[in-house]
């Protein structure tokens, strides 16, 4: 953000989702960095009604002419990931969105997200040498079909192993009692398992993954932690 130079708020050329998924003791807490893929297919293109956005050739980057965009909010409608954004919920001003750090990659420098993810969870090169160092996977789980052939390919985290043996039901039994308080015994955490096991999704909060968010507060809610 700090190199594009745009302010904290609803506009954000990179969205970090988390989502919780399953229940106790599988539960899984999922997170995926979306910006603009740079579709090989891209809808946007062919949707914008003034021709303000285009696929570049040298890097295959998707860009949008400011001075073209007016506003039509069509790319957001066919763009699978909700990519391009926004100011304000109502239309009014252009849209932007992440241009690859083109900038950047004509003085030989790596995209800002790339350098400055401390996890190394991303990589950036030529799409061949990336599918073949990491395969051709081009859509997780929870995500639309990829009709558009986005520009990206995703490494899926490894499956849970269990390190150290434990008893989930006994884990539970501990988890619900409680001690006495005066002499008097407390009532149990929770009168049964299954409202631990089978706990019903609406006391989840982010449940699912929302890639476009219906206003500027859906945004904030489904990417809170990546402020
Ligand atoms: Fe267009 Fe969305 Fe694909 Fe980016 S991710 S190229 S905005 S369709």
């Amino acid at each position: 953000m700090e190199w594009h130079d745009i302010s904290p708020g609803s506009v954000k050329w990179m969205r970090v989702f988390q989502w919780e998924k399953g229940t106790f003791p599988n539960v899984k807490l999922n997170m995926l960095p979306v910006m603009c893929y740079h579709c090989e297919n891209p809808p946007c293109v062919k949707a914008c009604p003034h021709k303000a956005i285009y696929k570049e050739e040298k890097y295959g980057a998707v860009l949008v002419n400011s001075e073209r965009c007016k506003g039509a909010r069509k790319c957001w409608q066919v763009c699978p990931y909700g990519a391009p954004q926004f100011e304000e919920d109502e239309p009014a001003k252009g849209m932007s969105k992440c241009n690859m750090c083109i900038d950047r990659l004509e003085q030989g420098l790596k995209p800002i997200c790339v350098l400055s993810c401390s996890m190394r969870a991303l990589e950036f090169g030529p799409l061949e040498e990336i599918i073949k160092k990491y395969g051709n996977l081009r859509r997780l789980e929870d995500m639309p079909r990829d009709f558009s052939r986005p520009a990206v390919v995703f490494k899926p985290s490894d499956q849970k192993s269990q390190v150290i043996p434990w008893d989930h039901e006994r884990a539970l039994e501990l988890w619900s009692k409680r001690q006495t308080f005066n002499g008097e015994p407390l009532p149990d955490v929770f009168a049964s398992n299954s409202d631990v096991t089978e706990a019903p999704r609406d006391i989840v909060g982010r449940n699912k993954l929302v890639l476009k968010p219906r206003n500027a507060e859906e945004l904030k809610y489904y990417t809170t932690d990546d402020e």
